[in-house]
C-alpha cells in the first residue's frame, strides 16, 4: 500500500483482558472468525459463533466449549432474536465481530479469470452476507449496547476496500461500503456509548484464498495474527478506525484517511 499511515498503540492483550463479557463472532466456523473465536475464550470471553456451515460452526465451538449458532448473516430476524436470547440468557452483549464475508469467484476459479462472468449472478448474495450481515448486526446490537453504554463492534473489512482488487470488483465493492459504514456511523454510535472499528487484513491463509495463490507461495498471514489484532481493537479506545493488517506492512496499523485524501506523504 503506498500510504503508510501513522501507527497507533494498542492495548496488550493479557490472560483476563475478556474476562465476564459475552462475545458474537460470525463467521466463526472458519479462519479468522474461528480463530478470533478461540483466542476471545482463551482470554475469558463467553463466544457466541455465528455460522451458516453448521457442521463447520458446531466443530470449532466444541472444541473451546463455546456456544454456536446456525444462520445466515442477512437475515435480520435472526440476527433480533440471538441478541434477545443473549441479553435473556447471559446478560450483556460486550464485544461483536462482523467477520462472516464471501467472494463472488467460485471456489476452484483461478484469480487470472475473467471475474465479469460472476458478477449478475453473485452481486446480491456477496452485498448481502458482506454488508446486510454488518448492518443488520450493528443494529441488532445497538440497543442492548446502548442500554449497557457500552459496547464494541469490529469488522472485518479487507485491503480490497481500500485499494483495488481487480480479480473480484464486487467483493471490493462490499468492502469498501463497510468501511464507509464504520467511518460515517462512528460518531452516531458514540453518542450512544458503543464504538465500531474495521481490520482491513491484507492475505490471510483461510479457504477464502484462491488456490493458485496460495500454490503460487504467495505470503499469507496465519489467521492468528488477526485474532491478536482484533482482540487488541476490540479492547482499545478507538471509535471509527480503519486498521490494516497484512503480510507486507507493520503488523497492525491505523490508516489515515484524512492524510491520503490530502495528497501523498511529504
Ligand atoms: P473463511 O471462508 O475461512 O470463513 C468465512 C466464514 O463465514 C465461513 O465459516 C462461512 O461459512 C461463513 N459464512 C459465509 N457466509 C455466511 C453467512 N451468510 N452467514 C453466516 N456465516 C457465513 O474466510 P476468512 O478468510 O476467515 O474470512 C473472514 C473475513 O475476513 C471475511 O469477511 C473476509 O472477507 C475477510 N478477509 C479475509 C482475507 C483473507 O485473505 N483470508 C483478507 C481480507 C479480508
Amino acid at each position: 500500500m503506498a500510504y503508510d499511515g501513522e501507527m497507533f498503540e494498542l492495548p496488550e492483550l493479557e490472560e483476563k483482558s475478556f474476562s465476564e463479557t459475552v462475545s458474537i463472532i460470525t463467521g466463526g466456523g472458519s479462519g479468522i472468525g474461528a480463530s478470533v473465536a478461540v483466542r476471545l475464550t482463551e482470554l475469558g470471553s463467553q463466544a457466541i459463533i455465528v455460522d451458516i456451515d453448521e457442521e463447520a460452526g458446531k466443530n470449532v465451538a466444541a472444541s473451546i466449549g463455546c456456544q454456536f449458532i446456525n444462520f445466515d448473516v442477512a437475515d435480520l430476524a435472526a440476527w433480533e432474536n440471538l441478541v434477545a436470547d443473549t441479553k435473556e440468557n447471559l446478560g450483556s452483549l460486550d464485544f461483536l465481530c462482523l467477520n462472516a464475508g464471501i467472494g463472488s469467484r467460485p471456489r476452484g476459479s483461478s484469480v487470472e479469470d475473467d471475474p465479469i462472468p460472476w458478477i449478475l449472478p453473485n452481486y446480491k448474495n456477496v452485498l448481502a452476507v458482506n454488508i446486510d450481515g454488518v448492518v443488520y448486526g450493528t443494529m441488532a446490537a445497538l440497543p442492548i449496547m446502548e442500554e449497557q453504554g457500552s459496547g464494541s463492534i469490529l469488522v472485518t473489512a479487507s485491503v480490497a476496500g481500500i485499494r483495488t482488487q481487480p480479480p473480484d470488483p464486487i467483493y471490493a465493492l462490499s468492502k469498501s461500503a463497510v468501511i464507509s459504514f464504520v467511518r460515517s456511523s462512528a460518531p452516531a454510535l458514540e453518542g450512544r456509548g458503543v464504538r465500531i472499528n474495521a481490520l482491513c487484513p491484507g492475505s490471510v491463509d483461510t479457504p477464502i484464498q484462491p488456490d493458485d495463490r496460495r500454490l503460487a507461495g504467495r505470503p499469507m498471514s496465519p489467521p492468528e495474527e488477526m485474532a491478536e489484532a482484533m482482540g487488541k481493537i476490540l479492547l482499545s479506545d478507538d471509535n471509527g478506525g480503519i486498521w490494516i493488517a497484512s503480510s507486507s506492512d507493520f503488523p497492525v496499523w491505523r490508516y489515515d484517511f484524512a492524510s491520503a485524501i490530502d495528497g501523498p506523504p511529504k
